[in-house]
C-alpha cells in the first residue's frame, strides 16, 4: 500500500501517518517526490485495511502496490533514483564509468591503474580487497592492507572507490574505507549480508547472481531498501546459459526491462560476462546503447601478471579506446557523458 499525501504536506501530517502505520505493526517509508510525498509500507503479509489511513489529514489517495518488490518498483516511486557516489551521479542524465583492477594486488599495481583510468576519464575506481574466489587455493585478496592501498589511491586521485564485501565479519572495515561497497554475484542471495547492507548509509553496488531471475534480483535489492538504505545500484554481469564461448552470457535484455520496472540505476559489467578482453569493448558499447546508466570494467597495467581475472582485464590502451568510443555512443543515445575529451 502506498499513501499519497497532498502537495505541500506538513511534516506533522507525515509523522502522523507514519505513526499510524507503525501502530498497525508495519514499517513506514516516506518517499519525498518532486511534487508530493508518498509513504510506502512494508511488513504486511496480506492486504492492508485502508480505513484508518484514508481519514488522516493530508492523505489524498491510497494505492495498492501489486508487485512483490515494493520499494524498488516504480509503483512506489515513479521517478528515477539518482545515487551519488562521492560527486559522481548514477541514474541521472550522465553515464558513469567505474574502472580498475579485479583485485588490489600491490600498492604499485593499484596506484598505476588508478592514475591510468583517472587520466582516461574514469569516474570511480574499483578494486577488490576481499575476493570471493571459486577455488579456496586462489588469491583471496589483501584484506585490510588492500583497503589501505585503496584509501591512498582515493586520496591521490580524488576518485571515489568501490570494493566488495564478502561477509558480515569484515563488513565494517570495508564500509569505513570505501565510498560504495559491492555485493557480488555470489552473494546476491546472502540475506545476512543484504540486511547488513540495509543498515549502512553508504551506496551499494548489487550484482545480479549468475542464476537470478529479474524478480530474485529485485527482491535482493528490496532487502537492502527495506533495511533503510535507498542507495542501491543494480549491475547486470552475465548469467549462465548453454553458450560455451564466453565466461557468461551478458543479458542485455534485462537492462530496459529493469529500467521499466525499477527506479534504481542500472549498470553493466561487460568484463565478467565476457571473460576475454577482446569482447569487453563491443559489449560495453552495447550496454550504453541499450540504456545502462554506466559500466564497470576491469583494467590492469600488466594483465598477464594479474592475480585474478587477467584474461578479461583491459590494457590501458584498450581502456583509452573504450572511453573514446563511449564519447561517440553516449550522445547518440541522448545521454550526457562525464567523460570529457
Ligand atoms: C568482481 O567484480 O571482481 C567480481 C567478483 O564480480 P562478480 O561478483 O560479478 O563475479
Ligand atoms: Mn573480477
Amino acid at each position: 500500500m502506498l499513501v499519497v499525501m497532498k502537495a505541500n504536506v506538513e511534516q506533522h501530517e507525515i509523522d502522523r501517518v507514519c505513526a499510524a502505520i507503525r501502530d498497525m505493526g508495519l514499517d513506514p517509508h516516506p518517499i519525498p517526490g518532486q511534487v508530493r510525498t508518498a509513504i510506502g509500507m512494508t511488513g504486511n503479509t496480506g492486504p492492508v485495511d485502508p480505513g484508518r489511513l484514508a481519514a488522516l489529514p493530508g492523505v489524498v489517495e491510497l494505492i495498492q502496490v501489486t508487485q512483490p518488490y515494493k520499494l524498488t518498483g516504480r509503483e512506489m516511486q515513479p521517478e528515477d533514483s539518482i545515487v551519488r557516489v562521492g560527486d559522481v551521479e548514477f541514474g541521472g542524465p550522465s553515464i558513469a564509468v567505474i574502472a580498475g583492477p579485479c583485485s588490489v594486488e600491490t600498492r604499485d599495481q593499484t596506484m598505476t591503474t588508478a592514475r591510468c583510468v583517472r587520466e582516461r576519464g574514469a569516474d570511480v575506481l574499483r578494486g577488490g580487497a576481499y575476493k570471493p574466489r571459486t577455488s579456496p587455493y586462489a588469491f583471496q585478496g589483501l584484506g585490510r592492507e588492500g583497503l589501505d592501498i585503496l584509501a591512498t589511491a582515493r586520496a591521490e586521485t580524488g576518485m571515489p572507490v568501490v570494493s566488495e564485501v564478502v561477509d558480515v565479519e569484515t563488513f565494517g572495515a570495508v564500509e569505513d574505507a570505501v565510498d560504495m561497497f559491492q555485493i557480488g554475484a555470489r552473494n546476491m542471495q546472502n540475506y545476512s549480508l543484504l540486511k547488513r547492507a540495509g543498515r549502512s548509509r553508504k551506496p551499494v553496488l548489487l550484482k545480479r547472481s549468475m542464476s537470478a531471475t529479474l524478480k530474485e534480483f529485485l527482491l535482493a535489492a528490496e532487502y537492502i531498501m527495506a533495511g533503510g538504505n535507498r542507495d542501491v545500484i543494480l549491475c547486470e554481469r552475465g548469467i549462465r546459459s548453454f553458450s560455451d564461448f564466453a565466461r557468461f552470457t551478458l543479458d542485455l535484455t534485462i537492462v530496459p526491462e529493469l529500467k521499466r520496472i525499477t527506479h534504481l540505476p542500472v549498470i553493466v559489467d561487460p568484463s565478467h560476462a565476457a571473460g576475454r578482453r577482446e569482447l569487453v569493448i563491443p559489449l560495453a558499447r552495447a550496454a550504453i546503447a541499450v540504456g545502462a546508466d554506466g559500466i564497470i570494467v576491469e583494467v590492469h597495467p600488466e594483465p598477464e601478471k594479474a592475480l585474478s581475472d587477467g584474461p578479461q582485464a583491459l590494457t590501458p590502451d584498450m581502456f583509452e579506446e573504450l572511453m573514446e568510443e563511449l564519447r561517440i555512443i553516449t550522445p547518440a543515445v541522448r545521454r550526457a557523458s562525464r567523460v570529457t575529451a
